[in-house]
């Protein structure tokens, strides 16, 4: 710690490298990236090389992993002075947010070493392959499974709504290892590497017309044995510090994000105040109390991270504290996406305001779900914070405690 460089020199040192390094993002510039573009992958991962190049990249990751060692602090300050210019948005959710830290808490050394430090270069995207057809809110109950051949694992099953899995080059794939254990303890996590023999990935057209989700099928899909994160068998514990990242990274908690900005999230800026200029509403009281409320629901959100993330990282508040500030995003991202319609009226579904404005706030409209199920579902915040937080009883589980391969599935 004795010779970290402190805050505020990092701080001056990243403003003018960013000044003589980074393209400024345009005055004007287009809807947030949708994340389905084979050119918006590539200008993330060159962007990321330049951040690398430069020094400032993985600013919260180990050095011996790629990344730079500080703190929180320091990333802060490089997301404030970062803003404007363009930056590799795209790598935070899920590679850097989530993956990459998960690998930092549980992989092995080499995992950590290759795949970690592959992201910080730009040279590697991550993602995430956990939920499956039959539902990703049952998260332990995955039925896509490994099996031991030898020196290999064999993968077979499918997943599905992995956010630009098309785009990415390795995957954390939850599978069941062991069907005669209860379903948490039959469970190994793997990194799989996306592109590869006997792994068949479509795109899943969305309401929003974004083609960034993918399902991805396995048949025989051969995994070498140093691809098991953590332990065999002990791939809940993987999943469950995975999802904790996810919550955090989600609700906007994440220290290993860099710069701002909404990208992969579907919606426009909220500038509501701008679309009430170009509406001419200004003057209207109901219009202004909206611009209100949204600037309200913000400022709470960013004392509500604040807080949360203190008290996760002093130990004064649970792991599970996550899901409060996850819960809160959709709550927020919700009511942006109505305010966003009733300040902008019919001209949201007609785009009355050229090419982005109006018909961005009604594609965003259309997805605002999205927010209440992407990082697991609010009423599964709501069931962790109820449970895990406030000490309300568990849920009924039929299936604790049981072995997997006598649980019914599905219907029968
Ligand atoms: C933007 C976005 C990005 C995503 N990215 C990824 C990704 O990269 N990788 C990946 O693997 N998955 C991803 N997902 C999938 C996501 O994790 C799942 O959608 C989520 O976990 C919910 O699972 P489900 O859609 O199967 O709904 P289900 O589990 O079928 O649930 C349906 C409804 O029932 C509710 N419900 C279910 N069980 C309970 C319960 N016990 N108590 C109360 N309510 C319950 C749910 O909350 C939900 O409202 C993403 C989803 C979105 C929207």
């Amino acid at each position: 710690m004795g010779d970290m460089e402190d805050v505020e020199s990092f701080r001056l040192r990243a403003r003018a490298w960013l000044k003589e390094n980074m393209p400024r993002v345009p005055e004007r510039h287009g809807p947030p990236e949708s994340g389905d573009d084979d050119q918006e992958w590539l200008r993330a991962r060159e962007l990321q090389k330049m951040l690398y190049a430069g020094g400032f990249a993985g600013i919260c990751f180990p050095a011996e992993y790629g990344g730079l060692g500080l703190t929180p602090a320091h990333q802060r300050a490089f997301t404030e002075e970062s803003r404007g210019y363009e930056m590799p948005l795209l790598l935070n959710v899920p590679t850097f947010s989530i993956c990459a830290p998960t690998i930092l808490d549980m992989g092995s050394e080499q995992q950590k070493r290759d795949r970690v430090s592959a992201a910080v270069r730009g040279d590697e995207v991550l993602v995430q392959f956990l939920s499956e057809p039959r539902g990703g809110s049952d998260l332990a109950g995955v039925i896509t499974r490994a099996t031991r051949d030898g020196d290999v694992w064999v993968l077979n099953g499918a997943k599905t709504w992995s956010t630009s899995a098309y785009a990415a080059d390795y995957a954390l794939c939850l599978a069941r290892t062991d069907w005669d254990a209860p379903k948490h303890r039959g469970l190994t996590m793997f990194l799989v590497k996306v592109h590869q023999p006997g792994i068949t990935l479509r795109r899943i057209k969305m309401v929003n017309g974004s083609t960034e989700f993918c399902e991805e099928f396995f048949d025989d899909v051969i995994l070498p044995a140093d691809s098991v994160v953590g332990e065999v068998n002990g791939g809940w514990a993987v999943a469950s510090r995975q999802l904790v990242h996810e919550r955090t990274a989600v609700g906007g908690g994440s220290p290993y994000v860099s710069g701002e900005g909404r990208a992969n999230l579907h919606g426009p800026e909220y500038d509501f105040a701008d679309l009430a200029r170009r509406t001419g509403q200004t003057g209207d009281v109901a219009v202004r109390e909206l611009i209100g409320e949204a600037r309200m629901m913000r400022r709470v959100q960013e004392q509500l991270i604040d807080r949360v993330m203190s008290g996760l990282n002093s130990g004064q508040l649970p792991p599970p504290a996550a899901s409060i500030i996850r819960l809160f995003h959709a709550e927020t991202d919700w009511k942006n996406a109505d305010i966003g319609v009733r300040i902008g009226g019919a001209d949201v579904a007609a785009g009355a305001f050229g090419d982005h404005g109006g018909l961005d706030y009604g594609h965003y409209y259309l997805s605002r779900q999205g927010a209440s199920l992407g990082g697991g579902s609010t009423e599964m915040s709501r069931n962790i914070i109820s449970e895990r937080i406030l000490g309300m009883p568990r849920e009924y589980a039929a299936d604790r405690d049981v072995p997997f391969n006598q649980v019914s599935q599905g219907r029968t």
